[in-house]
């Protein structure tokens, strides 16, 4: 195996910013207190860094300290705010809505629910991946209890209305849940201005490390319940029992507060980039799309298509640049990746979409350098393609790495 020498796979998980990463040094070594520990100053140190954290978090969401839940990361925020909604709310209701093109830790939590006596109403999404307000409206009924739509798609990147969606669960009292994970440092957060009363969010998304992360809970107008998930001690207002990952919540705060500090220099480079790379792309290589609307879309995500090409054998040819397929491999066979279903792209183009994520260390250099492997590599396959000698799978098949379940977990 190659060493890649480009990232160009952001929506997976980030590289640790410095900044971050020695944010979080005192605190895996000299501050080691439990900031549970309330008895001694090992614990009062690491408690006030805690509340630190939390107020910087609070304050840069516009949100109150008491509102924040730390948690392991995103996957887990997502399974309190929907199955602990669900379970907290079942009196009032057994009706969720959610969408087709939501990351399985939303959609495998909403399939546990319903084979537990709760109905879910996926709505669905147009061509460029947005879904239609009045069908939400209309989904609506006396027995809904939550809504759960992500705020930026994790594969196509397309922006939901969040504002609009807060505005029509307000109305109609139903909580609304947002999975915000990949719009965290690409825009300005506000629960407030967008009606949000769970909002879920990652730290190694965002430059900070892995295994932490938070679910905004709110507290008023209404004050939000849920049940929790892992019970214990009485950590995190007993909505999420266990020891603080203290470093991580340290990193997390500090990653944070650097996407806001950076925001919109990074989404301008990221939107000229992103641009630049589409430009080279369609000036360079025929018959390609790009799947989901480009212009309700975070600055750094492209999922694009080559026609008759496959995606597989394409990254596999180009190692030297770490990217993701828009299909997921499962044992033998590649299964179209569930979102790009969702948007009923043709079949073929399924098998040949490409995500490509941006971030904070991608340079121009590096964007120049792979358009020109794809140019090459694309009409390389392409070439292969029409002659009838080759098969454009041997290499693909052949490779142990490819066998394993690569399905989009991130
Ligand atoms: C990465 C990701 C998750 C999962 O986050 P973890 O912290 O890795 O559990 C959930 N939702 C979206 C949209 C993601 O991109």
């Amino acid at each position: 195996m190659k060493e890649a020498r480009v990232y160009l796979d952001y929506h997976a998980t980030t590289p640790i910013d410095d900044r971050v990463y020695n944010s979080m040094l005192p605190f895996l070594k000299e501050h080691f207190g439990n900031p549970s520990s309330t008895f001694h100053s090992y614990g009062w140190k690491t408690q006030e860094a805690v509340d630190d954290a939390r107020k910087s978090i609070a304050s840069n969401l516009n949100a109150k300290p008491r509102e924040i839940v730390f948690t392991s990361g995103s996957t887990e925020s997502n399974n309190i705010a929907i199955r602990g909604a669900a379970e907290k709310y079942r009196d009032k209701g057994n009706h969720i809505i959610t969408c087709g093109t939501e990351h399985k830790s939303v959609l495998s939590v909403c399939a546990y629910l319903e084979k537990n006596g709760f109905d879910v109403t996926y709505l669905p999404v147009d061509r460029d991946g947005l879904i239609d307000l009045n069908k939400l409206n209309d989904a609506i009924t006396d027995s809904t209890i939550l809504i759960s739509l992500m705020f930026a798609n994790n594969e196509i990147g397309v922006i939901h209305p969040i504002e609009e969606i807060g505005g029509i669960a307000k109305e109609k009292n139903v909580i609304f849940h947002t999975d915000a994970t990949q719009a965290v440092g690409k825009m300005k957060l506000d629960v407030q201005k967008c009606g949000i009363d769970l909002m879920s969010m990652t730290a190694h998304k965002i430059y900070g490390p892995k295994g932490v992360g938070l679910l905004y809970i709110r507290s008023a107008n209404p004050s939000v319940q849920v049940e929790p998930l892992i019970v214990g001690g009485s950590q995190e207002y007993n909505i999420r029992a266990g020891t603080l990952n203290v470093p991580g919540i340290i990193g997390l705060a500090k990653a944070i507060t650097l996407c806001d500090d950076l925001l919109q220099d990074e989404v301008e480079t990221s939107r000229r980039l992103r641009d630049m790379f589409l430009e080279g792309i369609r000036e360079n290589i025929e018959n390609i799309s790009v799947n989901g609307s480009l212009e309700y879309r975070i600055p750094n995500n492209l999922n694009i298509s080559f026609r008759g090409v496959e995606a597989q054998a394409l990254l596999m040819m180009m190692d030297d640049i770490a990217l993701s397929l828009g299909s997921a491999c499962l044992g033998d066979t590649i299964e179209p990746s569930h979102v790009l279903r969702a948007l009923h792209i043709p079949e073929g183009d399924m098998y040949s979409a490409v995500r490509f994520g941006l971030g904070r260390y991608t340079s121009e250099e590096e964007i120049k350098y792979v358009v020109h492997r794809l140019t090459e590599t694309v009409a390389m396959l392409r070439s292969q393609h029409s002659s009838p000698k080759q098969s454009r799978t041997k290499t693909a098949k052949k490779d142990k790495r490819y066998e394993k379940d690569r399905s989009f977990n991130e």
